[in-house]
C-alpha cells in the first residue's frame, strides 16, 4: 500500500478519500486509534488527485486576522449549552436563518463523533458544544460540495485541519461558502475516549453516554469549567440530571491525557495552522486574556472572533444584532492564546505511552505516565493554598 503524505503530517482530514472517484483509498488505523489513508493500487489510476488535494502536501493560504472581537451569545440558556461564548452557535443560526446549511461536529453519538448536515434549527443542539475526540468526517466534504453546487449558503465549522481539507477538495472559491476554524490543541482519538468510557462501565456503573460532556458551566455566573469531564450515571432509576457527577480532569485517564498532550494525533505537534495567521473566514476560540476593561462576566464564557476576509467582515455585521461583542486587538487574542502562536508540545512521556498502552490499557498506561504530572499539580495547588492563608 502507497502512503499519500508521510503518516506524522496526515491529520486525518480525508480529502483524498472524499476525491477519489475510484474507491482506491483504504484507512488503517495505528495502535491508538488514529486512521491513515493509503492508496490500493489495484484500484489506483494515478491520477494524483490524492495528491493534489492533500492539504499536508499542500497547506491553504493563510492569512493575518482584519479585526478581533469578544462575542457572547445574549440568550443565557443558549450560552450554558456552548463552550465559550457561542460564537459558533450564533453563526449556524445565522446562516440557517437565510435557508442555509450548516456543517458541524455532533456528539450525539459519544462513541461515534463526527461531522453532520445541519438543515433546521432544531438540529443545531446536537453540534454545541466542544468534543475533545477527532472528529470523523466522512464523506461530508462531498456532501458540501453538493450543497454549493445547489446555491445553497454553507457554513462549515471545524478544525483547521478539516478546513483545509475541504477546501483543497472543493479547489474552488465558493461566495456563499462561509468557513470557521477553531483554535485547537490537538485531538485524541475515538478509541482512546471509547476505552474510557468502558472502563468506567466495567466498574459497574451505569453511566448514562447522553451524559458525557467535556466542559461544563455549573450556573448562569459560573466560571467555565474546562478541565473537567462530566458524567451522568443513573443512580436507582433516577433521571440522570438529578445525580449528575463530575470527574475532577486529574482522575480521568482521557482529560488528564488529553490536558496534558499526552495522546494527540502526531500530526498536532507539527500542526501548520497553529498560528496567527488563518485558512478560514473566521477563527473561533474561548478569549483567554480578554482585558480587565471588557464589560464581560468573564466567568460566563466569552468567544474570541477573528475576523480573517471581507467575506467575515460582511456577515459580522449581520450577526451583530444577536450578540453582545466588542471589538478589540487582534494580537489581544494570539497573546493570550498559546494555540495562536505554536503547536502543542510532545508530553515527554508521549512515546513510552504509545509502546506501553497496547498491553497496559488507558488508565495504567495514564497513570505510569503522568504520576509526575499528578504530583505536581497536587503540589502546586497546597502551595498555592499555603500562599493565600499567608495573605490573610
Ligand atoms: C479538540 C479541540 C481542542 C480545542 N482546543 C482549544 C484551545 O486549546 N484553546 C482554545 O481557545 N479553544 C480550543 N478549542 C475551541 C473551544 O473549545 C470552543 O470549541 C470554541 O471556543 C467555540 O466555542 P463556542 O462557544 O463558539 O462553541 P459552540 O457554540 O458550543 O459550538 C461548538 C462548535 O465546535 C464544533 N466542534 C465541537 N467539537 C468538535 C470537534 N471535535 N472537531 C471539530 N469541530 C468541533 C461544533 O461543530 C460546533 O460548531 C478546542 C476545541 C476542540 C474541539
Amino acid at each position: 500500500m502507497k502512503q499519500i503524505c508521510p503518516e506524522e503530517l496526515c491529520t486525518g482530514c480525508l480529502a483524498c478519500l472524499n476525491s477519489c472517484a475510484h474507491g482506491a483509498i483504504t484507512l488503517r488505523e495505528d495502535v491508538v486509534g488514529f486512521r491513515y489513508p493509503s492508496i490500493d493500487q489495484t484500484k489506483c489510476v494515478d491520477c494524483k488527485l490524492c495528491e493534489k488535494v492533500c492539504p499536508a502536501l499542500h497547506v491553504p493560504e493563510r492569512r493575518f486576522p482584519k479585526i478581533g472581537y469578544a462575542v457572547q451569545v445574549k440568550d443565557n440558556v443558549e450560552l450554558k449549552q456552548c463552550a465559550s461564548g457561542g460564537a459558533s452557535t450564533a453563526l449556524a443560526r445565522l446562516i440557517l436563518s437565510h435557508q442555509g446549511i450548516v456543517y458541524g461536529c455532533s456528539g450525539e453519538d459519544i462513541r461515534q463523533v463526527k461531522h453532520i448536515r445541519v438543515g433546521h434549527i432544531s438540529q443545531l443542539n446536537s453540534i454545541q458544544g466542544s468534543k475533545y475526540v477527532q472528529s470523523e468526517i466522512g464523506f461530508i466534504y462531498r456532501s458540501v460540495k453538493e450543497d454549493l453546487q445547489n446555491q445553497k449558503k454553507v457554513l462549515f465549522i471545524g478544525t483547521p485541519c478539516q478546513v483545509a481539507g475541504l477546501k483543497n477538495y472543493l479547489r474552488k472559491e465558493y461566495d456563499h461558502l462561509f468557513t470557521a476554524d477553531l483554535v485547537c490543541h490537538g485531538v485524541p482519538s475515538q478509541k482512546l475516549l471509547n476505552e474510557n468510557i468502558d472502563d468506567y462501565q466495567s466498574k459497574g456503573l451505569k453511566l448514562d453516554e447522553r451524559t458525557i460532556r467535556f466542559r461544563q458551566k455549573k450556573s448562569d455566573a459560573c466560571q467555565t469549567q474546562s478541565a473537567r469531564i462530566e458524567y451522568g450515571w443513573f443512580y436507582q432509576n433516577q433521571p440522570y440530571s438529578a445525580r449528575l457527577k463530575q470527574v475532577k480532569y486529574t482522575r480521568d485517564p482521557y482529560m488528564f491525557g488529553f490536558i496534558q498532550g499526552l495522546f494527540f494525533r502526531p500530526s498536532c505537534y507539527k500542526c501548520s495552522y497553529a498560528y496567527a495567521s488563518r485558512i478560514s473566514d473566521f477563527t473561533l476560540s474561548d478569549y483567554w486574556g480578554l482585558g480587565k476593561d471588557s464589560g464581560f462576566v468573564l466567568g460566563r464564557g466569552v468567544s474570541s472572533v477573528l475576523l480573517n476576509t471581507e467575506k467575515a467582515l460582511q456577515l459580522f455585521e449581520e450577526l451583530k444584532a444577536s450578540v453582545s461583542y466588542e471589538q478589540r486587538e487582534v494580537q489581544e487574542s494570539v497573546v493570550g492564546n498559546g494555540q495562536l502562536q505554536r503547536p502543542s508540545m510532545k508530553h515527554p512521556q508521549y512515546y513510552k505511552f504509545r509502546e506501553i498502552y497496547p498491553s497496559l490499557g488507558l488508565r495504567k498506561a495514564v497513570d505510569l505516565c503522568l504520576r509526575k504530572d499528578r504530583w505536581k499539580i497536587g503540589l502546586k495547588k497546597v502551595l498555592f493554598r499555603i500562599q493565600q492563608i499567608m495573605k490573610l
